[in-house]
Order: structure tokens, then sequence, then C-alpha cells
């Protein structure tokens, strides 16, 4: 039996001898991944647009399997439009719950039945519980990112001065999961003021003695980068093509900043990224990001910790770039160029 090929398209199936149907799962490099789908298998879909370039489902599915939990996790392109409809599926069919993913994070949020933690600071969901019916919102994404640094860097968040380049759904819950670590004070760099503006507002409710400063691309940004100690790019600048990369001047990065792209990439990493390192920074992908914010999902879903390793392995089998391409990029990397689109 051959179904469609998507980002982790069900390839074949057959019946097993307890009777359950096997199926033989790729992901985006044709590995397989053996499931046993039955009557009772429960399942979690992540709802994106577009949603082919995710490796949540190899990452976990490779969870479940090793949690010995009954429970299937597949990828759902939904278009905007549809957003409504498919959210509503998600009670209709049961569904232990979802991942939401780019761009409907905050458009999900007006439709849950009742957002927590993070998510109701922001107004941005990544994670859905189905409570019996009730559609619970949350928003690991945060806590992904500070769990990733952490385990990166020694860092002093009360002593971090960061730079968030964007105002997105991620931007938002790096923000909130930063100003909850009692950063000395936020730096919003964003394309489109009024987003910055929102961001700013959700701060300053929940956070009222936290400084924030508001900048775009157009504002001279040399004085702000070299004092802000912590730079992340939360632009989805990268997803698309490594080489994009938001316009700041990198020249002006040292030793001293800890430079993070949370855009994950399989091949390479970002130019962003690769020319921060250039300057010595020490830098930090987007995969432990997703590492972490897909663990805490899953102890949303089942209340059990998952097996990070096993998580991790799954992530990095997925890696086919070369360290060496990347150091040699580094040590070419000249101009910081302004590829980032307006
Ligand atoms: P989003 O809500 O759509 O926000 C996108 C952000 O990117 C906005 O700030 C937007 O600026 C900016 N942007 C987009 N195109 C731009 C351009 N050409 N020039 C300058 N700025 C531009 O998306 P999101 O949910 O926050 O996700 C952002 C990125 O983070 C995505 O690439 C996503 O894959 C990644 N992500 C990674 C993880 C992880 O676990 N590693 C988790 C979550 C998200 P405007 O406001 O001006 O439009």
């Amino acid at each position: 039996m051959q179904y469609a090929d998507t980002a982790f398209a069900v390839k074949s199936g057959s019946l097993g001898s307890d009777g359950c149907f096997q199926l033989n799962c790729a992901g985006t490099n044709n590995e397989r991944l053996t499931m046993d789908i039955s009557g009772t298998t429960k399942l979690i879909g992540i709802l994106g647009h577009p949603v082919a370039h995710t490796i949540s489902p190899q990452m976990h599915n490779a969870a479940f399997k090793a949690m010995g939990l009954d429970i299937c996790y597949i990828p759902l392109e939904v278009h905007p439009d549809a957003l409504k409809d498919a959210i509503a599926g998600i009670k209709a069919m049961g569904f232990l719950g979802a991942n939401i993913t780019i761009p409907h994070k905050v458009e999900a949020a007006k439709l849950m039945d009742r957002l927590e933690g993070i998510a109701a600071i922001t107004g941005a969901v990544n994670t859905i519980v189905n409570e019996s019916g009730s559609l619970i919102g949350h928003n690991t994404d945060g806590v992904g990112f500070i769990r990733s640094l952490e385990e990166t860097v020694d860092i002093d968040f009360q002593a971090a001065e960061p730079m968030i380049i964007g105002a997105g759904g991620a931007a938002r819950s790096i923000a909130v999961a930063l100003a909850e670590k009692h950063v000395k004070r936020v730096t919003i760099l964003n394309r489109t003021r009024e987003r910055s503006e929102t961001l700013t507002v959700l701060l300053a409710k929940a956070f009222p003695d936290l400084p924030v400063e508001i900048l775009t691309f157009e504002d001279d940004l040399k004085g702000p980068i070299l004092s802000s100690n912590l730079v992340i790019n939360a632009t989805s600048l990268g997803l698309k093509s490594n080489l994009k990369m938001p316009p700041v001047p990198v020249d002006r990065l040292t030793k001293d900043h800890v430079v993070c792209d949370i855009v994950y990439t399989q091949t390479q990493e970002t130019k962003f990224l690769t020319a921060a390192r250039g300057k010595g920074a020490t830098t930090l992908g987007g995969l432990g990001m997703l590492l972490h914010q897909g663990a805490a999902a899953i102890q949303l879903w089942t209340g059990v910790e998952p097996p990070i390793d096993v998580m991790r392995g799954a992530i990095e089998s997925k890696r086919t770039d070369n360290p060496a391409d990347s150091q040699k990029a580094a040590a070419d990397w000249r101009d910081p160029g302004n590829e980032g689109s307006h």
C-alpha cells in the first residue's frame, strides 16, 4: 500500500502478527521508523503552513516509541483559512493534542477554551492539550529556549541584557521567559514597530519593572548590539534559505556575546550564526530549543518526562552538516551583507 510523500510520509503498511497495522514512516532523509497503529492509537498533530520542513514528527514518534506509548504524531498542513476548522477537528476527532507552528500561534490562541502560563501572557500557543473536549493552550517555546541556553552557556540571567530580533509568536515567548528569569532589560528589534509595541504592552502588564527598548532596522544599531550581551534572532529569516539573515551590524559582535538563532536548519547553520562565530561570539542554533520545547509538550500531553537523549538522537540523525564546512564558512565570512528583505 503506498501513500503520498510528505515530510513524515507514510510509505507503506502491512498487517503485523499481532493484528496491528504497522506503518513504515519516513523522515526527510528517508529513515524508517516502524509504528504499530491500532484501533486505540491516539493522535497528536502539528499544524503549520508550511509544515514540510518540520522534524518534530521524527523527534516525538521516537520518544513515544521509547516510552512504550500508543501515540502517533503527524504533520498537518493547514492553510490559515482552514485553521478554525482544523482546531475544531482536534476536538471532534479526539486528538490527544497538537503542536502549533508558523504562522498559526496567535490565531490558534484565540480558539482555545483556556490559556495557561506563558500562552496566557503572550496570546500565542504552540501546544494544545485536549482535556476531555476542552482545548487548553500552552506555550513551551520560552522554556525550551531557556533550557537550551542553560545547557550551552553558564549564564547569569540577572546580568543579561538581551536583544530579541523579532516580535512574532516565538519572540514573545522568549521575551516572557527571559523576563521571568529577571533579566536586566530587554531590547526588541523588529521590522514592524507596531508588533514590538504590542509585545511591550504585554511585557509591561506582566513585568511592570522591566525596562524595554524598541528599535527597528532603520535605527543605528551599532551601540545597542554592542551593549546587548545576548542577541537572539527570533525572526523567520533563515528558515527558507540559511543565507538570509537579519540586517544588523554583525561586525560589532565580540567574544563576549552569546548569539542565538532559533531558526533550525538541518543542513548548514544559518548565515547569522556563521557570521557571529566568525567574530568570536558563542553561538547557539535552534535545535536545542526545538528539543526542549518538544520535551515540555510531551510532559503536558502525557504527564511523563520523556527520554531527552532519544529525542536528541532523533534530531541529530537528521543533521547533515559538516562542522569542518561550518568552520571554513566562519573563517571565510567577511561582509555582514543585508539579505533581510523588508
Ligand atoms: P511569526 O510569528 O510569523 O513571526 C515572524 C517574525 O519574523 C516577525 O518578527 C517578523 O517581522 C519577522 N520577519 C519575517 N520576515 C522578515 C523579513 N523579511 N525581514 C525582517 N523580519 C522578518 O513566527 P514565529 O512563530 O515567531 O517563528 C519565528 C521563527 O522561529 C520561525 O523561523 C520558526 O521556525 C522559528 N521557531 C523555532 C523554534 C525552535 O524550537 N527552534 C520554536 C519556535 C519558532 P514583522 O513583525 O515585521 O512581520
